[in-house]
C-alpha cells in the first residue's frame, strides 16, 4: 500500500494530503529506503551525481523577531550578539571564491541595523568583484519593494521558509506580531520579482503532525519555489522549547525524499541540522535526494554565537576546513562536487 502511493508519487509528482499524511504517519525503516531510492533515481535523472555548494555567510546574530524555537531570537539574553562589517563580508567572499564557491548566501536575523541601503551597497560590492557568481538573500521578511531593490541591487535568490503552512501551528512556533498570511506573502512577493525562491520547514517541531507536514508540501507545490530547505528541529537550551524533542533523523530523510519526488527539478540542501543531529546525516541526506551543501564561511570567532539551535557543527573550522571536509564528504558517499553556481534548470534572470 506505502510502496503503492511512494510509486504514484514518483510517477504523477503528486500526492493528496490523506496520501502524503499517511506516508509521513507510517513511516516504517523499510518505506524510507524505498521511498529515498526512488528520490535518488529522480535526482540522477535531473542532476546527475553532482552537488552543488554555497558559501554561507551568518552576518548577523541580531534578530528584532522573537520565534520561539530561534536561538537567537530577541528575547534570549544569553545570545551572543556580533554583526559583520561590510569588509568582513567581502573577505568572507574572497575566501569562498579561492575555494571555488561561486554561491555566497548572506543569512541573518532580521537586524534593522542593515538597511535596505546597506544591504543594496553590500549586494553591489559583491557583484562588482564577482560578477559570475550567484548571490543569495535570506534575511527574513521584507517589504515587495525592499526585495525588489535588492534584485536590481543584484541578488539572485532568497530563502525564507515558511516553517509550517498551518495557520495554527504557526501560531504556537512565533509571537503574535508575525502571522503565516505575512510570510506567504514575501514568499509570492519575491517569486514575482524573479528570484529563485527557496521555502522550507522544520520537520518534527514541537506541536506538528503528520497532516501538518502534507500541508508543508502542498503549499509548496502552490508556490513552485526553486529551492527547498528543511531539517530536523533542534532544541535550543535558552529558548521556552529547550525540553522539547529533537527532530529524527528518519522523518527528515523521508521529507527529504519525498519531497524531490514531489519535486523533481528543485535545488534541495542536506542541512547543517541534519548533519548536526548525525554525524552521517547529510549523507544520508545527500542518499534520499538532496543536492546542495552549505559549508560555513562566516569567520571563526563568530560562529558559535550564530547559535539558531544546540551543538550546532562545524563551529571551530576554517573555510578551508570545511569545504575540504565537505567535498570528502560528498565523495565518500559517492557523489561528487559541481563547482557552477548551480541554478535552478528552469530559471532565467528577469
Ligand atoms: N531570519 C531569517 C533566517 C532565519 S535562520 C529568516 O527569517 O528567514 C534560518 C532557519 O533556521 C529558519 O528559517 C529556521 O527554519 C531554522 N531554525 C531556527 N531555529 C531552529 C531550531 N531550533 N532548530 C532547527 N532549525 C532552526
Amino acid at each position: 500500500m506505502i510502496k503503492e502511493l511512494i510509486d504514484k508519487l514518483y510517477k504523477n509528482n503528486y500526492l493528496n494530503k490523506d496520501e502524503l499524511a499517511y506516508i509521513i504517519a507510517n513511516k516504517e525503516d523499510e518505506v524510507i529506503k524505498y521511498a529515498s531510492t526512488k528520490a535518488a533515481e529522480v535526482r540522477q535523472k535531473y542532476y546527475g551525481n553532482k552537488v552543488f555548494m554555497r558559501g554561507l555567510i551568518e552576518f548577523t546574530s541580531y534578530c528584532k523577531n522573537d520565534c520561539i524555537y530561534c536561538g537567537i531570537r530577541r528575547s534570549n539574553s544569553n545570545a551572543e550578539r556580533y554583526r559583520l562589517t561590510a569588509e568582513q563580508i567581502l573577505k568572507c567572499c574572497e575566501i569562498g571564491y579561492n575555494l571555488g564557491y561561486r554561491t555566497y548566501v548572506l543569512q541573518g536575523g532580521e537586524d534593522p541595523f542593515y538597511t535596505d541601503d546597506k544591504i543594496i551597497e553590500i549586494v553591489s560590492d559583491i557583484k562588482r568583484l564577482y560578477p559570475e557568481c550567484a548571490i543569495t538573500l535570506s534575511i527574513g521578511e521584507k517589504s515587495y519593494e525592499s526585495y525588489k531593490k535588492y534584485y536590481v541591487a543584484g541578488a539572485d535568490r532568497y530563502l525564507l521558509r515558511h516553517e509550517t503552512a498551518n495557520e495554527e501551528h504557526y501560531a504556537k512556533l512565533h509571537p503574535k506580531e508575525l502571522s503565516l498570511r505575512n510570510r506567504k506573502e514575501c514568499l509570492f512577493n519575491l517569486k514575482k520579482i524573479g528570484y529563485q525562491v527557496g521555502a522550507g520547514f522544520m520537520v518534527e517541531s514541537p506541536y506538528q503532525t503528520p497532516e501538518n507536514l502534507a500541508e508543508d508540501l502542498l503549499f509548496m507545490k502552490e508556490l513552485q519555489p526553486e529551492m527547498i530547505g528543511l531539517g530536523p528541529f533542534i532544541p535550543q537550551k535558552d529558548t521556552p522549547f529547550r525540553d522539547k524533542k529533537q527532530g529524527s533523523l528518519q522523518t527528515t530523510v523521508l521529507m527529504l525524499a519525498l519531497t524531490r519526488l514531489m519535486f523533481p527539478k528543485v535545488l534541495l540542501p542536506a542541512t547543517t541540522a541534519l548533519g548536526t543531529i548525525h554525524p552521517l546525516g547529510r549523507e544520508m541526506g545527500i542518499k534520499a535526494g538532496a543536492n546542495v551543501v552549505m559549508p560555513n564561511l562566516s569567520p571563526t570567532d563568530v560562529r558559535a554565537k550564530y547559535s539558531l539551535y544546540d551543538n550546532k557543527i562545524c563551529t571551530g573550522d576554517e573555510a578551508a576546513e570545511c569545504r575540504n571536509c565537505i567535498e570528502r564528504r560528498i565523495n565518500s558517499a559517492g557523489f561528487e562536487v559541481d563547482p557552477s553556481r548551480g541554478d535552478n534548470i528552469e530559471w532565467k534572470r528577469k
